[in-house]
């Protein structure tokens, strides 16, 4: 089989997907079945705001597929007028 791909512009880069893939990653991110998840908020997982901004850092999209202390549960977003970005990140665990 070969994959068809298509081009997008996401966190302010064009990126290339697969086209069959385009979208689905919140629907395979082990993160948004966590309880650990707070996007834009100061207690979000540190793992999660580490890999993020290394996705912003680099114009890609990580879908988290296993993780050493994952907590399932509801994800907490933040509201959309937040102050806090979501790509500051807190102390280091890593
Ligand atoms: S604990 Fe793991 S699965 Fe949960 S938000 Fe953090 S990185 Fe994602």
């Amino acid at each position: 089989m070969t994959a068809s791909y298509t081009k997008y512009v996401h966190h302010g880069k064009v990126v290339f997907v697969r086209k069959d893939l385009k979208g689905l990653h919140q629907k395979f991110c082990l993160c948004y079945q966590c309880a650990r998840f707070k996007p834009g908020q100061p207690d979000n997982c540190e793992i999660a705001q580490a890999v993020f901004g290394n996705c912003v850092k680099f114009g890609i999209v990580t879908p988290l597929w296993e993780c050493p202390v994952f907590e399932r549960g509801e994800p907490q977003f933040a509201p959309a007028d937040s102050p806090i970005p979501p790509v500051v990140r807190p102390a280091s665990i890593l």
